[in-house]
């Protein structure tokens, strides 16, 4: 799907060969921007990975580590609300 982040289109896809949680490439012209998310793991996982790649697509000045500490922070506070994915 085609989704906007950090005001730049990205193409978002679930992944069944991808061996990492997530990954994000923004090589600087629309066509190419992806996120890839790896259907391997639990929704819980996959909610976390989602948020995690956004914030790296919109802030791409953030570190891992600040990545990492605020995706698992918003993740475990949506998943807490309730938020699921439909299946
Ligand atoms: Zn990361």
């Amino acid at each position: 799907m085609r989704v906007r982040i950090g005001g730049k289109y990205w193409t978002l896809r679930f992944s069944g060969n991808l061996r990492d949680y997530g990954s994000m490439v923004d090589p600087g012209h629309a066509e190419g921007r992806l996120i890839r998310i790896g259907t391997w793991q639990g929704e819980q996982d996959t909610l976390d990975t989602i948020i995690h790649e956004a914030l790296h697509c919109a802030r791409p000045e953030l570190d891992e580590a600040a990545v990492d500490a605020t995706a698992r922070d918003i993740s475990r506070l949506l998943w807490r609300l309730g938020y699921r994915r439909n299946p």
